[in-house]
């Protein structure tokens, strides 16, 4: 298990004010800045004063002070140098991979992403001539075979949405640092508990909108990195993200900031509902998936990876086979028993349940899921903290014996 404590690190650094001595910070949102000085503004375009190098801020879709705030912690919690926050999550991966990779470059990515994620690369990047090859990533050797010379990045979730197979980041980092290539991890399903880049990713990204916000309240993305890439990317002349625009507007940034502090509490407790739940639909022979369950064929490699304390996630799936009888499942635990949601994302207070084949993977084709393992009833659960846990038991209990799910363990 690694040694990191995500949460010391967030402790440590330096917390922000609000200007008249407000325990928050204060919400910047003016678009623009003044300076005192007109030399001072080529000085910012050249790109040697910015936020800090003299506290210069010039536009809000360059740095913004509250978004930089949250950028500052974010950074610390990963243990990056630097990071950036934009719009959503697809955002923060299409300006870091855009970053990244020009006409006639290739990237390598796992099989098992998010189905965004994979229509972006599929689909959107061919058309900008850069080539993606997909694969399953638990195969080191495959992944090494499939580096060519002009391969850029591999690109992988630590947890893979949504089957949950689990990328080996210290034995990709290990192939990508001997091949010349960047390796960006997707940490969206396990913050705090897992930390990419302490493991040896070179980029971190996020999606904000899901388990460290918490709130399903608004949508947000990060790119965690060194302060070069960073800068790379808010290039007033050549950043993606500069010049795509995918700005986080400060009020997001403030909420964020605002639930950050309770993200490891938050974290423990998705985990730990998880864990009992899992256990209990596999005594109940349910075919379920989950990486804290010693069952799940890398539960060691994850047990080697995670930051000690904040347990395996909250993230489970039970196969029912048939996208009918994942339906009938999930309308049973909704309407009848009020266990969840059905609705897409994850990592708020509430459960929130959908099937994967249909929805947030339904942009990657049959025969492209059938290879990456996902069944077309596979139900995606993310497992809320809200309510008495000991309910939430019979509840399910009563929802896998009313869709027929339990067999003999
Ligand atoms: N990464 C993962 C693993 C996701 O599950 C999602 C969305 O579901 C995204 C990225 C995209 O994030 P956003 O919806 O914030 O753009």
């Amino acid at each position: 298990m690694q040694h990191f404590k995500p949460e010391q690190a967030l402790c440590e650094t330096r917390r922000e004010f609000g200007e008249h001595g407000g325990v928050t910070p204060s919400i910047s949102r003016s678009s623009t800045f003044t300076v005192m000085d007109p030399a001072t503004m080529p000085e910012i375009f050249g790109g040697r004063r910015g936020p800090e190098e003299g506290g210069c801020f010039l536009y809000s879709r360059h740095f913004n002070p509250t978004v930089d705030i949250l950028a500052r912690y974010l950074a610390a919690m990963e243990n990056t140098e630097a990071a950036l926050c934009t719009a959503s999550g697809m955002s923060a991966i299409a300006c870091t991979l855009l970053q990244l990779c020009q006409k006639g470059d290739h990237i390598i990515s796992s099989d098992t992403i998010y189905g965004g994620t994979h229509a972006l690369l599929s689909d959107i990047f061919p058309q900008m001539g850069i080539e993606t090859t997909f694969l399953d990533c638990r195969d080191l050797a495959a992944v090494r075979a499939a580096i060519r010379d002009n391969t850029r990045a591999l690109y992988v979730e630590t947890l893979g949405n949504p089957t949950l197979k689990i990328a080996d980041i210290p034995g990709l980092s290990q192939i990508c640092r001997g091949n010349g290539l960047c390796l960006v991890v997707d940490n969206t399903f396990s913050p705090m508990m897992v930390s990419p880049a302490v493991l040896g990713a070179d980029i971190v990204v996020y999606s904000l909108t899901k388990f460290v916000n918490g709130a399903s309240d608004l949508l947000g993305g990060a790119v965690c990195a060194e302060k070069a890439m960073i800068h790379r990317l808010m290039n007033l002349h050549t950043g993606r993200a500069m010049l795509l625009g995918p700005t986080m507007d400060p009020r997001s940034a403030f909420d964020v900031i605002q639930r950050l502090p309770h993200l490891a509490l938050r974290m423990k407790e998705h985990s730990r509902r998880a864990m009992i739940i899992a256990e209990h639909l596999q005594a109940l022979g349910v075919a379920v998936t989950y990486p804290g369950l010693t069952s799940h064929p890398q539960h060691g490699l994850l047990v080697s990876m995670i930051n000690q304390g904040y347990g395996f996630g909250g993230m489970l799936t039970i196969d029912c086979e048939s996208a009918q009888t994942a339906e009938a499942f999930l309308s049973y635990l909704q309407n009848e028993e009020d266990f969840g949601y059905i609705a897409v994302s994850l990592g708020y207070y509430d459960t929130l349940m959908s099937c994967s084949s249909t929805t947030t993977s339904s942009e990657i084709d049959a025969a492209e899921q059938a290879k990456m393992g996902l069944s077309p009833g596979l139900v995606r659960i993310s497992v809320g903290y809200s309510g008495n846990l000991q309910t939430r038991l019979a509840q399910i209990e009563r929802g896998v014996n009313a869709a027929g799910l339990a067999r003999q363990p």
